[in-house]
């Protein structure tokens, strides 16, 4: 089923459609925000609950509005004469947060269902929901030699607790409001995503951010040990952020309605992620494994056949490529964060850009 609107993507809009983006503080949703302004796009909507100096990026000449879309008169003013809405607003984080915040990550169901049914009423033409490689049955996750998660693996469910079953039935929302409501919307299931300008400390950060920030503090304070969650043979794939953004443009101009993988399927263990940081660091670590500590299903990885045969597209950046550049903006921020703190200033919470 191969689709020429897949080819052209963003042809379908004119650049003064309004674009309504979600969770445009974060990590993600800022980088489709910037995507949309160096398209050309000029009337970007950006939402967040955050307050707006807490935001990871601001783009200049994007409308950003703080509020919480948990509560559906926010959403229906952030929808207002929306063209697209893409909806990646969530409580979320790595696996200490997604472990111990089950029903803050469930409470995001809120925001789905609301966003969706504002975007409904204002006449939206296209829905995006960024769905999680967390909501596929996690028996099929206990060893770390798996063979990578297709689409047709969510069910029969038993998704990751809290979260998962969020993003689930969030899911299952966008497809019942385009079969019985017409309403065109589009999902990916995203895999661990990385980069620069993404969540690196404060406890939400996920693994690939977590190492680097590790290593670069060993390596400065001379003590020469990391600490890993787990034991290490986890296994995983990561997707670098520019991978994801335009991604997210191909499923969502595309003519596919079901859930998609949108993820890497370059497989690597926790250790193997670990001694790939120590190289371009250029350093070696004491390993010390904590096992107390949430390490997620064994091992996950994304079968990218259907995004391949449907979109003729993947992602591409190889992990050693977006490691190291996702190295080089921590080290940026955690040397900033150092010179902040020693000046008695309040940490800045907008990130520097590459
Ligand atoms: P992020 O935490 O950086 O961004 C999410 C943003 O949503 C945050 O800024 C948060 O303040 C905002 N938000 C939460 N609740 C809100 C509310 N009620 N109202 C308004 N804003 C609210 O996370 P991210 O990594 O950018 O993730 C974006 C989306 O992608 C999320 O839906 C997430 O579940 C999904 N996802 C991310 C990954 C990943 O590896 N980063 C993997 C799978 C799925």
């Amino acid at each position: 089923m191969k689709d020429a609107k897949n080819t052209t993507a963003l042809d379908v809009l004119q650049k003064d459609d309004q674009i309504v983006i979600t969770g445009a503080g974060g990590f993600i949703a800022g980088a489709l925000a910037r995507y949309f302004h160096d398209q050309g796009f000029t009337r970007i909507r950006a939402i967040d609950r955050k307050p707006l100096p807490y935001w990871y990026q601001r783009v200049p000449g994007v409308e950003c509005l703080s509020m919480d879309l948990s509560e559906k008169e926010n959403c229906i003013r952030a929808a207002e004469g929306a063209v697209e809405v893409y909806n990646l607003a969530a409580d979320m984080g790595g696996m200490g947060f997604i472990e111990h915040f089950r029903v803050e990550c469930l409470r995001s169901i809120l925001v789905n269902t609301h966003m969706l049914e504002s975007a409904y009423r204002a006449g939206a033409r296209r829905y995006f929901f960024s769905s999680s490689a967390c909501a596929y049955n996690t028996t099929l996750q206990q060893d770390p030699h798996v063979r990578a998660l297709k689409e047709s693996d969510a069910y029969p469910a038993m998704a990751e607790r809290g979260y998962g079953w969020e993003k689930l039935m969030s899911e299952m929302f966008c497809q019942e409001y385009t079969a019985e409501r017409g309403l065109e919307t589009h999902i990916a299931r995203f895999h661990n995503v990385y980069g620069p300008l993404g969540t690196w400390d404060g406890g939400r950060e996920k693994a690939p951010a977590a190492i680097c920030r590790k290593v670069i503090e060993a390596k400065e304070s001379g003590k020469h040990e990391i600490v890993i969650w787990g034991d290490g043979t986890q296994t995983r794939s990561f997707m670098y952020i520019d991978d994801c953004v335009k991604g997210t443009q191909r499923i969502a101009h595309s003519d596919i309605v079901e859930p998609l993988n949108l993820g890497s399927d370059e497989l690597v263990t926790i250790n193997g992620l670990v001694s790939l940081v120590e190289e371009i660091a250029d350093i070696e670590l004491e390993r010390e494994y904590d096992l107390t500590k949430p390490r997620g299903v064994m091992g996950r990885n994304s079968d990218n056949t259907r995004i391949l045969a449907e979109l003729g597209w993947e992602p591409g950046i190889r992990l050693r490529e977006g490691m190291e550049k996702t190295y080089r903006w921590v080290e940026q921020q955690v040397s900033r964060d150092r010179e902040a703190r020693a000046a008695g200033e309040a940490r800045h919470s907008v990130y520097a850009l590459p």
